[in-house]
């Protein structure tokens, strides 16, 4: 129950008693305080949410008033509310729902396809021993997993048990959304991020009463306080959005996996190319391994053709731009001249990454950041040309003068979406082109209205960030040109081949999903590359076992663990000072346990992150990464027990277990 307690002289604050010991032998030297008020008339948290909430802390170095407050809605702690049911009380009952982005739902099937029944079959037969059990559906794009879901949701609810499912984004979300509440009606309930604290605890309140049975939701779901769980679902279980970046930096699907285990419930993971941790499992036999491999249309899926770039380099040609190679030229016309449609995807927009003088060398950058600024020529409505920082959002004028030296010849590098765009304007005058990026879907109207066009035929070619490899359905998508293939494998991360198959995944799986098979090109630097090779031939189990053996050489996930320290702070002296204090600590720790097992730890770092400045704050990182997940733990435990306040130096320490995307 939560309680008023004073803090300090005049500080009060709303805590959470959590657990009792009524044994009397409770020794505490200072003084001991009264209990100012109690808000709540019952305990609000069950016992099964308690140890969730206990083990996320425990798991995430997270204290555990932090890892609540993470969890429940905002509201529940501020300190103008007494009792919950008078916050209620107060609000108006009705939550907004949130407003898609896409209206666009196809029809529900009415029966399912042979390989899809196998697979609710499995499911079911999982649900009913009514013990955890993680199941993983590896679906190709366009296999029907929603339809399992549902099913087994529906399956779930009859046997008397509720269900999660979680999303990666809810605007995405469309069709699942809109068929559970078609098929569920009220009892399902929505959670999103921009919820307010207020929405959150009416839909949490719903949640506890019973009226709502199903939740549909992101990351932040998963703390939803759902009892009695049959079925948590994971959907693109593989997707980096389930990861927080911020304070606790939980995975909701590794999360999701956990609750499942306290419920006893069947966690169902989707993916067309599940994550390397996950697919392990499944490999091995810890996760139970279902698959759809073909389509429901029965499309065979696209055609993808690997062009290679290098013989381009150093030549020009009169007839197209230097990022575009003659292959894609010709299989646009082709594709324009079938009356189908062509999507462009590079992941980067603006116009150009890079603007330098070349009389002088100096090269644009955030002042706050110390990151190269993007131009943009279009920035905004109504602006001139601009110079964006993609990492923080500062933007300033793009003059035509060197603040340098006052020389003129200033020249951008590199590519974006808005340079795609105006080139594919030039090279196709008649073809209805437009952009699908985060600059130019300001407004949900917007956005909707290139979805609709595209969809209906108004725009023939979109050019896009990532944006469009997400789940939509075009039907009308004869051809996607991935400009530049490699681009994500040159991220300096563990996973960057991995987040690379996705992505080229991902897009190429929005080609040709009705009558006729699609056609994919992707341009690259690195057409030898096993990633390239494993995409353009639809093989995840090729990349999948080359990759993981490279990963298992090198001790990282699925075969080792990693915890990343990460140390900010304003001043860049004491947070690398600081971070080297850790880091002596660190060789301490590990030469003991080393003695004591034969295992130890490698100690990476530290060093200033691949964002080393964000916001005039410094980021530094060092990362401990083994084979034993006990041993990695003990290492980083005993960093945070033994580093003395005097070297901290006003340091924050956060911890990032199971980081993705460094080192
Ligand atoms: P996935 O999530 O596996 O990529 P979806 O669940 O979005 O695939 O389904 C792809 C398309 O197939 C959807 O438009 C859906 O309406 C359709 N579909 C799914 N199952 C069936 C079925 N049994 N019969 C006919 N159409 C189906
Ligand atoms: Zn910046």
């Amino acid at each position: 129950m939560r309680v008023v307690v004073p803090v300090g002289p005049k500080r009060r604050m709303i805590g959470v008693v959590w657990d009792m010991d009524l044994s009397g032998d409770y020794q505490y030297d200072g003084e001991l305080k009264e209990i100012l008020d109690v808000l709540d008339h019952a305990p609000f948290l069950s016992r099964n949410y308690r140890e969730f909430i206990t083990r996320v802390s425990d798991y995430y170095f997270h204290p555990l008033g932090l890892a609540l407050e993470e969890a429940l809605p905002s509201v529940v702690f501020s300190s103008r509310t007494r009792s919950i049911e008078a916050i209620l009380k107060a609000r108006p009952r009705h939550v907004r729902a949130e407003t898609p982005l896409e209206r666009y739902v196809t029809k529900r099937p009415h029966t399912l396809t042979p390989s899809q029944q196998k697979v609710l079959d499995a499911v079911c037969e999982e649900m009913e021993q009514a013990v955890f059990s993680p199941v993983l559906l590896h679906g190709v794009t366009g296999s029907g997993k929603t339809e399992i879901y549902l099913r087994a949701a529906q399956k779930a609810l009859a046997a008397g048990r509720n269900v999660l499912v979680l999303v990666p984004e809810i605007a995405l979300a469309t069709q699942l959304i809109t068929w559970f509440r078609e098929a569920l009606g009220s009892v399902v309930g929505v959670w999103h991020s921009r919820m307010t604290g207020n929405q959150k605890l009416m839909t949490w309140n719903a949640i506890q009463d019973g009226t709502v049975k199903v939740v549909v939701g992101v990351r932040s779901a998963v703390f939803a306080p759902l009892e009695n769980l049959g079925l948590i679902v994971v959907d693109e279980e593989h997707e980096g959005s389930y990861k927080q970046d911020s304070r606790l930096r939980y995975n909701a699907r590794d999360l999701a996996i956990l609750k499942a285990k306290i419920h006893r419930a069947t966690v169902l993971l989707g993916s067309a190319t599940p994550s390397l941790v996950s697919f392990r499992k499944a490999h091995e036999g810890v996760f139970k391994l279902l698959r759809l491999t073909e389509r429901v249309f029965q499309v065979p899926l696209p055609k993808v053709e690997i062009v290679d770039m290098r013989s381009r380099s150093g030549k020009t040609s009169q007839e197209t731009p230097w990022w575009m190679s003659l292959i894609l030229k010709r299989s646009i016309e082709e594709t324009l001249a079938q009356g189908e449609q062509c999507l462009l995807f590079l992941n980067r927009r603006g116009y150009a990454p890079f603007v330098f003088c070349t009389e002088c060398g100096h090269v644009f950058k955030c002042p706050h950041c110390d990151l190269a600024l993007t131009l943009h020529k279009a920035f905004s409505k109504g602006s001139g040309q601009c110079l964006v920082c993609h990492t923080c959002g500062f933007h300033t004028e793009a003059l035509p003068l060197c603040p340098g030296c006052n020389g003129a010849r200033l020249e951008s590098r590199g590519l974006g979406t808005e340079q795609v765009l105006q080139g594919v304007t030039e090279l196709f005058p008649d073809a209805m082109a437009e952009r699908f990026d985060s600059d130019t879907l300001g407004s949900k109207k917007r956005y909707s209205t290139v979805l609709e066009g595209f969809r209906k035929g108004g725009i023939d070619i979109l050019v896009g960030t990532q944006m469009v490899t997400k789940g939509f359905d075009f039907p009308n998508l004869g051809l996607v040109g991935v400009i530049w293939g490699d681009q994500s494998l040159h991220y300096p991360s563990f996973n960057a081949s991995e987040r690379t198959f996705q992505l080229l995944t991902q897009v190429a799986g929005r080609a040709g999903r009705r009558e006729r098979r699609g056609r994919v090109v992707i341009q690259t630097y690195q057409p030898d590359h096993y990633t390239l090779v494993a995409s353009s031939r639809h093989d995840f189990e090729m990349f999948a076992f080359t990759e993981m053996k490279k990963r298992q050489a090198l001790h990282y996930p699925p075969y080792g663990w990693l915890i990343n320290l990460i140390f900010t702070g304003k001043n860049e002296n004491n947070v690398k000072k600081c971070a080297f204090s850790c880091l002596k600590i660190a060789r301490t720790l590990e030469e003991a346990l080393k003695r004591r097992y034969t295992e130890g730890v490698d100690i990476l770092g530290p060093a200033p992150g691949i964002r080393s400045r964000v916001k005039d704050t410094y980021f530094w990182n060092l990362l401990i990464k083994g084979g034993h997940r006990g041993i990695v733990r003990a290492v980083v435990r005993g960093v945070l027990q033994d580093l003395k306040k005097k070297d901290r130096m006003g340091v924050r320490i956060e911890i990032d277990c199971d980081p993705v995307g460094i080192a």
